[in-house]
Parts: structure tokens; sequence; C-alpha cells
């Protein structure tokens, strides 16, 4: 059977290759007489592959030495969470950049711990934009500065970095994580759900600056506490090794790739090609401010809403699923992530052509 070219915002494609490798492995890990799922996450083979999946991650995203990277559960959800438990250390305000849906879900867990400070909101327009910098109004002290890189469901994404000086910046790289280049010294913590961009559901990303390790007031819980997991190599618990070594076949691939940098300039033509036919007709519209346009996620609607299921029961015979809008903006949402070739993207073009001509 033929494979689909599947836009799924996740769980999310992954990369043919990267499928196949596992495949052949699946049975027998080079040589080892068993599967990486059968494997002892204490095992010298588990823990060479979980080694090389951190090194590569390192090299991918230049990762300074003094940040821990950290191969956790419970999904960027958890962390909404934990980063107030573990970063707050004895402060009353956090700020927060309303960005959309996945910034109102980390205020409101935050929201339970502290003071949320909303230092900027794109709600005036529909969370159509990422807010410019100049117009956060952040609150000296605060215990740190979080944003969504890229809101998923809308769309937005931040092409900028923003400069909190000395108050840590967080942020939801969930569905944007190794798209492009980033500066991690800039960060104080990064965090991303694997599904989207990197590999299987079940593993999240945490990378964490060390000094905001083990300053959590009062002391949490020890599974929801940083200090518990860099302390034991992320294998205070059994971790997702299944995830974490289908990861670590993408962070190869990725490398094999050229990096993150030929990433960046491959999704940017992807991206660019895709919005220049939405731009060019009155049938397709995406309603995002053109500079903050996701690369990732890339919602638009037909001119008549009447149309939608046709447009989608038309896709998936010529092998396109997933392309259903989210159930809170309606339309459509193909999301593009690394492992979408530009073939997929092509194929996209020629169906809404063709299907403009026969509608429109
Ligand atoms: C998917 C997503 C989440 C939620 O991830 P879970 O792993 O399901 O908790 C959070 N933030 C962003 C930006 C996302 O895309």
């Amino acid at each position: 059977m033929a494979r689909v070219f599947n836009f799924s915002a996740g769980p999310a494609a992954l990369p043919e290759e990267v499928l196949r490798q596992a495949a052949d492995e699946m049975v027998d890990w080079r040589g080892s007489g068993a599967s990486v799922m059968e494997m002892s996450h204490r095992g010298k083979e588990f823990m060479g592959i979980a080694a090389q999946a951190e090194a590569d991650l390192r090299e991918l995203m230049d990762i300074p030495a003094n940040y821990k990277v950290l191969f956790l559960q419970g999904g960027a959800s958890l962390q909404f969470e934990m980063i107030p438990i573990n970063l707050l250390r004895g402060k009353p305000v956090a700020d927060y950049v309303h960005t959309g849906e996945w910034a109102k879900k980390a205020i409101k867990a935050a929201k339970t711990f502290c003071n949320v400070n909303v230092a900027a909101s794109a709600e005036d327009k529909s969370f159509t934009y990422a807010p410019a910098f100049a117009d956060w109004k952040l609150t000296q002290d605060a215990a740190y500065v979080h944003y969504t890189a890229n809101e998923t469901i809308g769309g937005v994404e931040f092409h900028w970095t923003p400069k909190t000086g000395d108050v840590p910046l967080v942020c939801d790289m969930s569905s944007n994580i190794l798209s492009k280049p980033i500066d991690v010294s800039k960060y104080g913590l990064i965090y991303a759900g694997a599904q989207k961009n990197i590999g299987p559901a079940g593993l999240t990303i945490v990378i964490v600056r060390e000094d905001l390790v083990g300053k959590a007031q009062p002391t949490p819980p020890a599974m929801l506490d940083y200090k518990t997991h860099v302390e034991a190599g992320s294998m205070y618990n059994t971790p997702p090794t299944y995830a974490i070594y289908v990861a670590g076949l993408v962070f190869q691939w990725l490398k094999r790739q050229g990096g993150v940098a030929t990433m960046e300039r491959k999704n940017i033509e992807k991206a660019q090609f895709l919005y220049g036919y939405l731009d060019a007709t009155e049938f397709y519209r995406n309603p995002v401010r053109r500079e903050d346009r996701s690369r990732m996620n890339i919602p638009f609607t037909l001119k008549d809403a009447a149309l939608d299921e046709t447009f989608l029961k038309g896709a998936k015979e010529r092998g396109m699923v997933q392309l259903k809008g989210h159930r809170s903006v309606g339309g459509m949402r193909a999301s593009i992530y690394n492992a979408m070739p530009q073939t997929g993207v092509a194929a996209l073009v020629d169906y809404l052509r063709e299907f403009e001509k026969n509608h429109g």
C-alpha cells in the first residue's frame, strides 16, 4: 500500500526513511536479539541509544554545556504545570504572552500556582498575530516570561526571539522545535512534546539552564521536580524507551539532511509555496498577519464552508489526509513539519487549484 501525505498537526508524519529503519530493527536491534521495546532502560544497549539521542540533539540545536536535556513524559501539558512549580522560586508573578489556544492552556495551568501577568495578548484580533515585543508589559522581577513559539492551532509563529534580560525566557516549542536554528542561550527553558516535529507521542523534551534546577519552593513531589530527573539522567523511573529510540533515529535523519539550517531553508520554501497559492486566489484564505505566519501549521478556509466535506473527501481520494482544521477555528489546516516533503506540498497545491477550478 502506498503511503499517504499526512498533514496531521500531531501526532504527525515521520520521515519514511526513519519508519523503515525502525521496521528493519524492530525484532532484532542490531544483533542484540531483542527489540528496543524489550530492553532494560538501564542496560548497556538502551543507555547507548539514549546517550546518542541526547548527543545528536545537542549537536543539532547547538545546546550549550550549562543546559540539561531531559527526556520526560506527560506531554507539553505537564510542563504547563512543572514550569511554575519549578521556576517560580518563591516569586509571586510570572509573565505570559497570550497568542491563542496553547498559550491559553499554559496560562490557565499557571494560575493555580501564581499571579499571572498577561504581558501581551493577541485576543483583540482573534489571535492572528504575534504581539510586538515593544508592546509587552513585563513585570519587573517576574519569575519568568513564557511564550508559545508556534501556535499549532492558529498558525501564528514568532520569527524572532524576545529579549528578557535577567528574567528567564521560557518557551513552548512543541510545534516548531528543530524547524530552524535557534540560540538556546537566550532561553531559560525550552520544552516540546515530541509528537509534532520530533517523533512518537509519549516523549517530552525539556532543555533547561542548569542554574534554574533545584530552586523550587516549596520542594515539589519528586516526579515533578526537574532536579530529580537531572540527577537521574532522565532515568528516575522507566522512560518512554521506544519513543526515545525513534526520536534518536529522527535526529540522525536530520543530521543526514544537513541539520536545522537546511530544514529551515526547506521549510521556508514549502511554506512560501503554499501561502503563495492561497494568497493568489479569492477562493482560499489564511487570516494570519503575513510576517507572523507559521511555517509549520497553515490554517485556511474555503470561500464556502459548505464545500468543506467535499474538499476533504477529494483530498483523501488523492492520498492527502488530516487536512480538517481544528474544531475551534474550522476550515482546513495543513501541517507541514520537517517530515513533510516538498512533493506533498506540491500535491496539495495541485489539488487546491483543481478544486477551485471545479467549485469556484
Ligand atoms: C500539541 C501542543 C501542546 C500539547 O501537547 P501534549 O503533548 O498533548 O500535552 C502544547 N503546546 C503546543 C504548542 C502544542 O502544539
